[in-house]
């Protein structure tokens, strides 16, 4: 797929509209648009990833970046308290359907305790 045509890296040239609530050197976070649960951000890297099957040594500040960012906005966002998930799909079988790396950042209601909800196999 041209990289051109995807819709983060669209967000990210302002070709596409979203609500963006941060933006630094590295990250930007803005608005999932179809929220699983009152608030449901997605955190994406400024350098193209296309999943987490591709990083290296060299973006390991990068992803700790992300992991402090992600729990700054989840104060920001008041679900610290209150408990949020992050997840990060990878390929097909976890339903990645945008192929740019991002974290979910999702709180404001109780997720249940289970980690998916895929069926028994
Ligand atoms: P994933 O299934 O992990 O690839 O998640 C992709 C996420 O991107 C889904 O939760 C979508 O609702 C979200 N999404 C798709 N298009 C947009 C968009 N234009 N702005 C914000 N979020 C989007």
């Amino acid at each position: 797929m041209n990289i051109d045509n995807n819709i983060f890296k669209n967000i990210l040239n302002n070709k596409i509209k979203a609500n963006i609530i941060y933006k630094d050197k590295y990250i930007t976070a803005f608005d999932d648009i179809n929220p699983k649960a009152p608030v449901h951000i997605i955190l994406i890297p400024n350098i193209y990833i296309k999943n987490i099957n591709h990083i290296d040594k060299s973006n390991i500040y990068l992803l700790g970046k992300m992991l402090l960012v992600s729990s700054k906005i989840a104060k920001f966002k008041n679900i610290n308290k209150s408990g949020y998930r992050l997840i990060i799909n990878c390929n097909k079988d976890a339903g990645q359907e945008i192929n740019y790396l991002h974290i979910h950042i999702i709180g404001g209601k109780y997720l249940g305790n289970i980690i998916c909800n895929c069926n028994k196999i």
